[in-house]
């Protein structure tokens, strides 16, 4: 029977598909600055030039390399960054960056003299810090910047103290200029549930308080990812803190989330060297536990990377990887330095590469793939990536 005209389905283009290269490491990642840059900028383009970008890049920059991405951001306007601790702030200073560098989560007292000494910017957590700072201040007779953070909701890190007595202490540090007032939203994609409008409201009492009593901190902030991609303007104030997007990712919002307004990809791809392949029969118990046994006669590669590079161990018998442009399942346990696949009929042999993390022709895996597999968050997956891995810039 001839098919109706309608049936008719149109040939795909030829995709153009090239294997990634071989290279001499056990695992490497490969980091695209232009991405970086690209997706700061739409970040940029979202928010607007009245307000700030100030990127994060703690932990590594989600181990994509802080040194080099915190340059890439520098070299493209970034006034501000945002890292964890103070050891991660004096490795960016070390490295040359002069943005200005903003501590989110440290003022620990052995840390303090160090932070002020690189001119990185702390954020104060309690009344008890301030009067800290303004004292260390005093000493030096120098007049230092801070970041007060606000606890509005998400009961971490932050000041959970009546507005009235935190107005009085900020005027009290005659030392301190509270040049930023911060808060951070702890379910700001859920749309089910009121908790961020809360949080909204609670650090606005905060800020009209202060500011009636005469304490205006220029830099507002509220806002990571999340709420700059699904377009929560009222909480983007003076100045925005994504990490994720950066990177190129955007967790799912849950409920009745607006559209996103943001666009980004993927800065990083993720490829191991396979160090053997092997046939074997049917019915053969692969790996730690015999956890897989072959149905059939199969073609397994063995991948110089196991959970101690930061593949979860929790992919064993449960994700994939690209071998050929192809899915291969991941079988067996995965192992501290090896993982075991199945690549059915390629023809790949060691010291060929697959991608653990990335795009090869049509077929990509992400790290939010990566974290459905192994019942984690994308976050983790990045973050996971072990420091001996290689990393390569592009
Ligand atoms: C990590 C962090 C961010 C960035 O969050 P993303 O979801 O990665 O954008 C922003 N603000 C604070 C306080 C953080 O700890």
């Amino acid at each position: 029977m001839k098919p109706s005209s309608s049936l008719v389905i149109e040939p795909l283009p030829e995709q153009a598909y090239t294997p990634p290269s071989a290279l001499p490491y056990r695992s490497w990642v490969e980091v695209s600055r232009a991405q970086i840059a690209a997706n700061f900028e739409a970040i940029g383009s979202v928010v607007g030039p009245s307000v700030e970008v100030m990127p994060v890049v703690k932990a590594d920059a989600y181990r994509h390399g802080a040194v080099e991405v915190s340059r890439v951001l520098e070299s493209r306007g970034a006034n501000w960054l945002a890292v964890s601790n103070t050891d991660e702030g004096i490795a960016l200073r070390d490295a040359g960056i002069r943005t200005r560098i903003l501590v989110m989560a440290d003022f620990l007292p052995f840390t303090r003299e160090a932070m002020l000494a690189y001119n990185l910017t702390p954020v104060i957590h309690s009344l008890e810090d301030l009067a800290e700072l303004n004292r260390l201040a005093g000493t030096r007779s120098e007049r230092y910047r801070c970041h007060l953070k606000i606890d509005s909701g998400m009961g971490r890190l932050g000041l959970r103290t009546d507005s009235e007595i935190v107005a009085g202490a900020i005027l009290a540090a005659h030392n301190v200029e509270v040049e930023g007032l911060m808060t951070h939203f702890a379910s700001a994609g859920n749309y089910q549930t009121e908790q961020t409008e809360e949080q909204i409201r609670s650090f606005e009492r905060m800020a009209s308080v202060l500011r009636s009593a005469g304490v205006c901190p220029k830099l507002l902030h509220l806002s990571s990812t999340i709420p700059v991609a699904y377009g929560r303007v009222a909480a983007w104030q003076q100045m925005v803190r994504p990490g994720h997007a950066i990177y190129g990712y955007i967790s799912p919002a849950r409920g009745h989330a607006p559209g996103k307004i943001l666009q980004v990809k993927p800065a990083l791809s993720w490829r191991a060297t396979i160090l053997s392949v092997k046939e074997v029969p049917s019915g053969t118990l692969v790996g730690y536990g015999g956890m897989y046994r072959t149905s059939r006669a199969m073609r397994l590669a063995v991948l110089a990377a196991g959970y101690a590079d930061g593949i979860p161990h929790r992919l064993g018998n449960r994700g994939s990887v690209i071998v050929r442009g192809k899915l291969a399942p991941i079988v067996g346990a995965v192992s501290m330095d090896l993982t075991t696949v199945d690549v059915m009929d390629s023809d790949i042999k060691p010291g060929d590469a697959v991608t653990l993390l990335g795009t090869e022709g049509t077929v990509s895996i992400d790290a939010q793939q990566i974290a459905r597999w192994a019942g984690t968050i994308s976050y983790s997956v990045l973050c996971g990536i072990h420091a001996r891995v290689k990393r390569l810039y592009v």
